[in-house]
């Protein structure tokens, strides 16, 4: 007997009869039988629940197992797993039962997802990770997962608003990067697009009317556009669709966000799709450059505006040839030119794969290979890990090529020591540097697409704290930060000793005072500080005698007893370097922000729009994680920031930076002559603690120009640098330049 009442026993076995007409057609009927049990099982376990909506609780995984089946392709394990995807979470059936009843295969997926059920919170980091290893053990977990927030998203409507921010706001953040990430462009546009009305209705329901208001005149346009093309298509016996589609809104309004753009001037609002049925005989690539010429015989394309990803497809395994053409209304417009089955595979992503099989090389394998060699050695924490994720999540790409031909794909901004780490974990920790096209360049140096790189080594480097500043991928700032883990703590080790040793033979006691006094002499941060900086040989103890010979005073022996808890020998670390167990560290927004050049703590990072060196005026935005950005006060996108979420910004202040240099650039201009570079170099190789990273100059009817690229540590050093180079003979004007990219 259900508990349901009989309109609401009606609705069950109406969804239910729509995923078995899906099915059907696909699965024997000893699949059928499965399927069928899988629902009995679950629709008695949820029986009399119903979801916020009121609807009977069971409808949800029977919808999240029709998109799994029907969007996605997948088979009869994934289509019973998505079906009992929340018994384990909401009854009290456990993993144990459902490997009795429906098997091995079926009960590791439902018990992957029900780890990653629940509430995210602040956990989110947390959560990823754990979806990023349950993505190494089996993709499907990770697919059901993204249908099952398809689903909910889908039916957002029936919760209390504030829900619904929440939910679209981690959509947005996890699940939609995710689905981009895996090629479920379909899945991920339909996320992003419901998001976006949740969390912005107003601008989603301005931007339904802007779209719906020139729609008629966009199908004119489009008209007129491909009427041409079709007819050259045919002539030549080319088997075809040719469909149009619109930008999605979400990608619409970001870009009116981030390029301060009106609706009227987004210019590619429209792609036209050519999708063809290749000829079995002649290669697929070969057909679709044949109907580029076509197109491009009709229409003036762009220059630099072709983009091959057939003879080399994007990680997710995009394949696709796209050109932008000038339209005739004057107006560019992209034209997109595929097979079928690329674009079941740019819809669908790798889960077209399994449809088209015979497609050996997924790239996707190889993608997941790298995030489970990160998770396998990498001891970082969880947010840590997000961060570095997120670097590989949203990159694009550029493709290198070692000595012997082989591709490698990195993301586009990636160093020599990028590829070193690519390549083996050795090569990273002894790279000096490396040979690009014949010629020499440092670790620092940003490959460019088809670069072919050696990588040079040395037995006597090893890895550089300076290299976190450069890099681009995940796989190098894990290796690199293990690595430094490792010294540091070697560091420590060493020079806990030492410190401990000059202590006792100046015949001071050891306890937390001294260490207290030693600390503050030489301005450190913690006694940690003061171990590894003499442990690697940076701070000698030459003032202990004048040191430990002073009185303490009063004052401070007030401020010590407030912040001195407990633990004898040790000091209280400051509370901004208090790092619990716990994910989230609460800032403190009514204290300014403390910047440290601490390796294992950092929790902030430079943003790279206004590119803040140590000196300067800067400010934090908080983002996830309580992670904290830093910009440059009068920086455009801060200011923005500070506009629009205020809540979430702090304010910031240096300690002292030392160790640590940062890429700054400079232009210089005035009157040629010669020497006059030799002059530039000569100041900044004498002045002490800078590094040059590259120069270009340029002269012309006796002007010249120039850019500097330098490691400084600081705003003082550098106006030192600007003052002196202002001095040099013919130099009219020394320029801070923020935009690093040429
Ligand atoms: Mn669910």
């Amino acid at each position: 007997m259900s508990l349901f009442t009989k309109a609401e026993i009606r609705q069950i076995n109406d969804c239910y009869d729509d995923l078995k007409r899906e099915i059907s057609k696909r699965f024997d009927p000893e699949r059928m039988e499965k399927v069928d049990k899988a629902f009995v099982f679950a629709n008695a376990a949820h029986d009399g629940i119903r979801r916020k909506s009121g609807e009977p609780y069971i409808v949800h995984p029977i919808a999240v197992a029709t998109i799994v089946a029907h969007d996605l392709g997948l088979g009869a394990t994934s289509v019973i797993a998505s079906i009992l995807h929340d018994v384990v979470e909401d009854t009290d059936y456990t993993t144990e039962d459902i490997r009795n009843m429906f098997g091995e295969n079926v009960s590791r997926i439902v018990d992957g997802l029900t780890k990653l059920s629940g509430e995210m919170d602040s956990r989110q980091a947390l959560t990823l990770k754990k979806m990023l290893m349950t993505l190494s053990d089996d993709v499907r977990v990770i697919i059901i997962k993204l249908a099952d927030r398809l689903h909910n998203m889908r039916t957002l409507e029936s919760m209390p608003p504030l829900k619904q921010l929440k939910v679209s706001g981690e959509t947005l953040y996890l699940y939609a990067p995710l689905a981009h990430r895996l090629g479920l462009y379909a899945i991920k546009n339909e996320l992003e697009e419901l998001s976006f009305k949740f969390k912005h209705p107003e601008d989603y329901k301005h931007l339904l009317y802007q779209l719906h208001d020139q729609e008629e005149k966009r199908n004119y346009l489009v008209n007129e556009f491909i009427t041409p093309i079709r007819e050259r298509l045919a002539e030549e016996h080319i088997e075809c669709t040719v469909t149009h589609r619109l930008k999605s809104m979400y990608s619409i309004w970001t870009k009116m966000r981030t390029k301060g753009v009106t609706f009227d001037e987004i210019y590619d609002l429209l792609a036209i799709r050519i999708l063809l049925k290749p000829k079995t005989e002649i290669s697929e690539k070969r057909q679709c450059f044949e109907v580029l010429s076509i197109v491009t015989d009709i229409y003036q394309p762009k220059p630099d505006r072709i983009r091959d990803w057939i003879t080399m497809p994007r990680a997710n395994g995009y394949e696709s040839l796209h050109v932008t053409v000038m339209g005739p209304q004057g107006k560019w417009v992209e034209v997109q030119i595929r097979t079928e089955r690329m674009d079941q595979v740019a819809e669908y992503g790798f889960a077209a794969h399994y449809k088209y099989k015979g497609i050996a090389e997924n790239e996707l394998d190889r993608w997941i290979e790298r995030i489970r060699d990160h998770l396998q050695n990498s001891e970082t924490d969880a947010f840590e890990f997000l961060d570095d994720f997120k670097l590989d999540l949203f990159a694009s790409e550029i493709v290198v090529f070692t000595p012997k031909g082989k591709t490698i794909k990195l993301p586009k901004s990636s160093t020599v020591i990028d590829v070193a780490y690519e390549i083996h974990t050795n090569l990273g920790n002894k790279c000096i540097g490396a040979k690009i096209n014949q010629k020499l360049v440092p670790p620092s140096h940003i490959l460019q697409n088809g670069d072919q790189v050696e990588i040079l080594t040395s037995e006597n480097q090893t890895p550089q704290q300076q290299w976190l500043s450069f890099i681009a991928t995940a796989k190098a700032r894990g290796k690199i930060k293990d690595a430094l883990r490792a010294e540091k703590h070697h560091h420590l080790e060493v020079g806990k000793e030492l410190v401990e040793k000059a202590i006792r033979d100046h015949r001071a006691p050891l306890v937390a005072n001294t260490l207290k006094k030693i600390v503050d002499h030489y301005n450190l941060n913690n006694k940690e500080q003061l171990y590894s900086e003499v442990g690697m040989g940076i701070l000698k103890l030459d003032d202990l005698d004048k040191i430990l010979a002073r009185k303490s005073t009063n004052k401070f022996i007030k401020y010590w007893n407030i912040t001195f808890k407990g633990k004898n020998s040790h000091l209280k670390e400051s509370e901004e370097e208090e790092k619990g167990e716990e994910p989230t560290r609460l800032l403190d927004k009514q204290k300014p922000f403390l910047l440290k050049e601490n390796a294992d703590d950092i929790t902030y990072s430079l943003a790279k729009c206004c590119h803040p060196i140590p000196g300067d005026d800067v400010i934090g935005y908080i983002s996830a994680g309580d992670h904290v950005i830093i910009h440059k006060k009068e920086c455009e996108k801060a200011e923005k920031l500070v506009g629009s979420q205020g809540n979430k910004i702090i304010t910031a202040k240096w300690t002292k930076f030392k160790k640590l240099s940062y890429l700054t650039r400079l232009n210089l201009s005035g009157f040629d002559r010669t020497g006059i570079v030799s002059d530039v170099t000569n100041i900044i190789s004498k002045q002490h603690n800078i590094n040059m990273r590259s120069v270009k100059f340029d002269t012309h009817d006796g002007l010249f120009e120039g850019d500097l690229f330098i490691y400084i540590h600081s705003t003082d050093d550098l106006n030192t640098l600007i003052h002196h180079l202002g001095k040099i003979k013919g130099i009219d004007k020394v320029i801070r330049v923020e935009n690093l990219n040429d």
